[in-house]
């Protein structure tokens, strides 16, 4: 089994090639355009790796994807400028990237003979709910521009299953956190301030909550989806332990032996969700479940980036 892995080089990508080539003992062909958010560094421990090609490049290269997607069973697409500040502040690269990058790899796909082309989304695609659970059938209202180029990119997915059969598999996952997360997203952000023993800058009044789910749990959760999922169909991703902004930056003073003074509340974040949350029974019922407590997930984040 072959898998061409885009955004490899970034953080849930590139644990997710370690995780194939090492645990899965499968070939993977990593293909990243190593923006700001991508290094090979991330790849560091699979880069000589005999089953591993890492290939430098841009989603949105139809010729290169073609080449590359005519030689392997499987994709699944990472890529994706990821951060949602960004989107603020611009949102052509995520127009470029998320929407135009995955639809030039769905129309390289249709000529290839794959096996799944896995979409990697985010629950983000939802827009917010106050109680509850959001499900796979719940209708999309992405409420900021990163969230409305990934949810135009599901519905191309989607829609190149309908129209043309492709098997098409899409997972929503909540908030990752784990090794190798850019320093820019909220926890190594935190951990690293927190060290420094520099302010912890806090959106609004810290209320806002998420759902976090350790990364090599949702690595273990995307492989499932790859071997036992239906083509078609979409699959939630989280592990139930939801905690707002202002508890996960307690936790992390606690852990480093930080003090509460660091904590400086700033103006929120423009059309900031107030609550994620997912109903993840479809992915369970595939037998699949989170094996890492968030105290335990925390404890390694930290620990590496310490070290
Ligand atoms: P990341 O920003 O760490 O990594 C993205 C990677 O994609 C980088 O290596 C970057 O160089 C690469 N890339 C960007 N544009 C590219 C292009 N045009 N061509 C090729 N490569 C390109 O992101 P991440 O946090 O690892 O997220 C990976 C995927 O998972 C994204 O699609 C994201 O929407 C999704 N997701 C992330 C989270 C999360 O909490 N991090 C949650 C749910 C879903």
């Amino acid at each position: 089994m072959k898998t061409l892995v885009t955004g490899g080089a970034g953080f849930i990508g590139s644990n997710f090639v370690e995780y194939l080539l090492e645990e899965r003992d499968e070939s993977v062909v990593t293909l990243d355009a190593l923006t700001y958010a991508g290094s090979k560094a991330n790849l560091s421990s699979v880069l000589e790796h005999p089953k591993h090609e890492f290939v430098e490049g841009n989603i949105c290269d139809e010729l290169l994807v073609r080449e590359l997607v005519a030689d392997v069973d499987r994709i699944v697409n990472f890529a994706a400028e990821s951060h949602v500040d960004r989107s603020i502040e611009g949102a052509e690269p995520f127009v470029e990237t998320n929407v135009l990058g995955t639809q030039t790899l769905l129309e390289a796909t249709l000529d290839a003979d794959i096996e799944s082309f896995l979409q990697v989304s985010t629950d983000e695609v939802y827009g917010e709910i106050e109680e509850g659970e959001f499900t796979e059938w719940d209708q999309l209202k992405p409420q900021n521009p990163y969230a409305a180029t990934k949810a135009s990119a599901d519905l191309l997915a989607s829609s190149y299953y309908t129209t043309h059969g492709l098997p098409v598999l899409i997972t929503r996952t909540s908030n990752n956190y784990g090794p190798r997360q850019h320093e820019e997203k909220l926890i190594p952000k935190f951990i690293t301030r927190a060290t420094a023993g520099q302010s912890l800058p806090v959106y609004g009044d810290g209320s806002n909550v998420r759902e976090w789910i350790y990364v090599a749990d949702n690595c273990r959760a995307l492989a499932t989806v790859l071997e036992e999922g239906v083509p078609g169909e979409i699959y939630n991703i989280g592990s139930g332990d939801e905690f707002t902004n202002l508890e996960i930056t307690k936790r992390i003073i606690d852990m480093v032996g930080a003090s509460n003074d660091q904590i400086k509340f700033v103006e929120d974040r423009a059309g900031h969700d107030q609550r994620y949350a997912l109903d993840c029974s479809k992915v369970e019922s595939l037998g699949w479940s989170p094996e890492w407590s968030f105290e335990e997930g925390l404890k390694r984040t930290v620990e590496y980036y310490l070290s």
